[in-house]
């Protein structure tokens, strides 16, 4: 049985199962995360961000002071993750940055605090516009800055002096740019947070990370689903992973739906996931991790690659072809 925690460098232990708060609305989010820690979660994936549909880190925090009231978890049950966004990557937003984020939710630190992408974009005031999002208002223009990554990093680093997050990690990097990261840092990235599902596998990226002892947390784990759901084109030629009839079929072998399928493939090789739904009997399922694929299913699964990525910035009608 896979154990349901990932140890991380950092010294913590991070859930192997949380759940993403990405698109879901402000008026149901408090509801929904109440939810999912009385169904079981115990990790709650945030960040700001626009154009991203998350913008809703108040009411997922209201959701958490509603559990924590309930006496259903105190706070040091919960992992807590959220994110920097491109446009306070210069080292003096970074803290500014985390504080407005702390305040919002309502919590003195966070468990995990990631780069959510290695992009620095123009600044924009918090007085101006919040939640900030890739391009200027009301076009589709993004306008970059040259804040070194490795600058935002130590004002990363500085924030686990501060006690204001217990570990730091990145999200959206590649190699290249976590060597360079692993070579200035003086506390290494706990955690790299990727775009992974059968469709894209990114396998020496995952080996590259676990050598390295960085964990992995996979995002988008059902593949195009969320992409459908926001009406990428592209995504509408890749067929759903949840009625694939080599994952159905796995999953009828072992009395398990398609997304538990998933998810299991993923968990069981020790890559965390941050699976979200509305839908309750979904959010329990997906929590069901005490069962094992075969390792000739893990291959069949792992066969399925394409090398397709789903979220990006491109795809979203932005010019910033990060992933090239
Ligand atoms: P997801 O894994 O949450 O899947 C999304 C879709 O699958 C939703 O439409 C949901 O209703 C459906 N679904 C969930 N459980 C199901 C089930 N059991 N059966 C059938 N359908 C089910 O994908 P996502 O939202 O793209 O990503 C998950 C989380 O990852 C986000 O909420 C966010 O926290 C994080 N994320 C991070 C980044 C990043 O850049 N770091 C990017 C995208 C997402």
């Amino acid at each position: 049985m896979t154990s349901h925690m990932v140890h991380l460098n950092s010294g913590f232990d991070m859930p192997i199962m949380g759940y993403g708060l990405w698109n879901i609305s402000q008026e149901t989010c408090a509801t929904q995360v109440y939810n999912a820690i009385k169904a079981g979660y115990r990790c709650l994936d945030g960040a700001c961000g626009k154009e991203l549909h998350y913008g809703n880190e108040r009411e997922a925090g209201q959701g958490v002071a509603r559990a924590i009231e309930h006496g259903i978890v105190r706070r040091e049950d919960l992992f807590i993750v959220s994110k920097l966004w491109g446009t306070f990557h210069d080292p003096p937003h970074v803290r500014p940055s985390i504080d407005r984020q702390l305040s919002e939710w309502g919590l003195e630190y966070f468990d995990l605090y990631l780069i959510h992408f290695p992009v620095s974009l123009k600044y924009v005031d918090p007085s101006e516009r919040y939640p900030p999002g890739w391009a200027a208002q009301n076009t589709n223009l993004v306008e970059v800055t040259n804040v070194p990554i490795g600058n935002t990093w130590y004002a990363m680093e500085a924030l686990v002096k501060e006690n204001l997050t217990r570990s730091i990690g990145v999200s959206n990097f590649n190699i290249q740019l976590l060597r360079e990261l692993i070579c200035r840092a003086r506390i290494p990235p706990a955690v790299l947070q990727i775009e992974h599902h059968p469709y894209l596998t990114q396998e020496r990226l995952v080996n590259y990370c676990h050598s390295q002892g960085v964990a992995i947390t996979a995002y988008c784990s059902f593949g195009p689903q969320s992409s459908v759901a926001g009406k990428l084109k592209d995504s509408f030629s890749f067929s759903s992973l949840l009625e694939h009839p080599s994952i159905k079929g796995i999953g009828r072998a072992h009395g398990k739906t398609p997304s538990q399928v998933l998810l299991r493939w993923s968990t069981q090789r020790g890559i965390s996931v941050i699976p979200k739904s509305g839908n309750l009997p979904h959010m329990q399922q997906n929590l069901d991790m005490d069962w094992s694929l075969t390792s000739e299913q893990i291959e069949i699964i792992s066969s399925l690659d394409q090398g397709k990525r789903f979220n990006d910035p491109v795809e979203h009608g932005f010019d910033l072809p990060i992933f090239d």
